[in-house]
């Protein structure tokens, strides 16, 4: 399988990434107003804060794929296998990068 940087196969992973985007803004609105009730609601927070770092991920990748970067490991500059991709399309590093960060 070959895949050059500026192909427009990236374009369905866009689509998939705007799609996760209005997903997760969607997500975060419901957690925010669980954990604005009265008696605050630590999960609903920490699920809002954490739905916010996937939105600023998602963010990233878009302007990754706008940049024609996107498919390129943000650390070693290797390719990110299209499986991983899929799997988790705001992948900004390869499998080894990402767990030796974690
Ligand atoms: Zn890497």
């Amino acid at each position: 399988m070959s895949v050059t940087l500026s192909s427009p196969a990236w374009e369905s992973f866009r689509v998939l990434l705007e799609e996760q985007r209005a997903d997760c803004l969607r997500q975060r609105e419901l957690a925010l107003a669980e954990a604005a009730t009265s008696v605050p609601d630590p999960v609903a927070q920490s699920r809002a804060a954490s739905l916010a770092l996937t939105i600023d991920e998602i963010d990233a990748a878009l302007h990754r794929i706008a940049g024609g970067t996107y498919g390129s490991c943000v650390h070693c500059g290797g390719a990110i296998p299209v499986e991983r991709l899929k799997f988790r399309p705001f992948a900004a590093g390869c499998v080894t990068c990402q767990s030796s960060v974690r």
